[in-house]
């Protein structure tokens, strides 16, 4: 049984222009123990989705879905009561603005004991004690030297990058079974995301923790999730095991972000342009009929306007009427 279940979810917004589909038809399946990888542009419904598992969803949002089950509990029809027991103890999330996630009126140090474990049978009077012990271990972990100075303050007196580690240290003390972290290491230093992102996958593979990593860079993606599900302006383009991906993108929107991956080994002349896809994301009150990605692929045609649907292919599933690198679709390949 998978840990966290999605079938067709589909979150409308309701906006002072009409009511837009953010994410349409979402389909996602995460095992125990796998990392699986969420990529695609800014404004593409990543955080939307981490928001709707949570349960954080906003008062203008119909979150509608065929399942939304995690660990066999349905989520959709889960008291708040219910759904804040999950909180914390079972899934965690890592949010991407880390210094409005926490309390401004209280120091970062209260919040982080209020939730560091203890252990079964500790006395109370030792408890606050071995909470300080354990939220110092965490920091260190998170790569935080001045523990006692981060503690002290206030999340508005540090900087982004510290706000980000503790609450990576904050999310993960509990060895959730899910952790669903979302750019995680944004505001990091390049030595300390390598730092962060090891200590994630170590969870994974010591304490089974599964984990839904939320990213624009591919790069990273690719190199620490078994999984990889690429979303473009709220639909699904493809998902599957990542090697496989790798080697044979079926969407052209996978397949051109793959090409566009910086080569630290291929010579650039001086000043040229970086390669990207041509075109930005559409805005939700302006989106295209059928296919999203449609005015900016370079393989559309007139079928495109129909949505395509989700189509299987062993262990990956895609959404294109003319996808790539597939044997039986070499006719409609040969045409572009
Ligand atoms: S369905 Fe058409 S427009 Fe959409 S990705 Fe495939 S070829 Fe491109």
């Amino acid at each position: 049984m998978p840990l966290l279940d999605i079938r067709n979810l589909t979150i409308e917004l309701n906006t002072p222009h009409g009511k837009v589909k953010a994410l349409e038809r979402i389909s996602l399946t995460l095992n125990v123990g796998e990392i699986q990888g969420l990529v695609g542009e800014s404004g593409s419904g990543r955080s939307l989705l981490a928001k709707a598992i949570i349960g954080l969803s906003e008062p203008n949002w119909t979150v509608n879905a065929d399942r939304l089950m995690f660990d066999g509990k349905n989520l959709m029809t889960m008291s708040n009561r219910e759904r804040r027991a999950l909180m914390g103890k079972h899934i965690a999330m890592v949010f991407q603005d880390p210094t409005g996630s926490f309390d401004p009126a209280n120091d970062v140090g209260s919040q982080l004991l209020e939730v560091m474990p203890v252990p079964k049978g500790t006395p109370f009077w030792r408890r606050h004690s071995e909470r300080k012990k354990q939220a110092e271990k965490w920091l260190h972990k998170v790569g935080i030297k001045n523990t006692k100075e981060v503690m002290d303050s206030y999340a508005w007196e540090l900087s982004d990058g510290e706000c980000q580690k503790a609450m990576i240290a904050m999310a993960i003390a509990n060895k959730p079974q899910l952790l669903i972290a979302d750019e995680p290491t944004t505001n990091m230093e390049a030595s300390t995301r390598a730092q962060i992102f090891r200590l994630l996958n170590q969870l994974n593979q010591l304490q089974n923790v599964s984990i839904l990593l939320i990213s624009h860079e591919l790069e990273n993606l690719t190199k620490w999730c078994n999984t990889l599900t690429v979303i473009y302006c709220g639909q699904i383009a493809e998902s599957g095991p990542t090697s496989k991906i790798m080697e044979k993108p079926f969407h052209p929107y996978t397949r051109t972000l793959l090409a566009h991956l910086p080569n630290a080994e291929q010579q650039v002349a001086h000043k040229s342009m970086m390669q990207t896809m041509p075109g930005s994301i559409p805005a939700l009150q302006h989106l295209p009929i059928g296919c999203r990605l449609g005015p900016r692929c370079p393989k559309a045609e007139r079928k495109c306007v129909n949505q395509p649907l989700i189509a299987k292919d062993k262990d990956r599933n895609f959404a294109c009427h003319f996808p790539f690198n597939r044997e039986t679709d070499n006719d409609a390949n040969s045409r572009s």
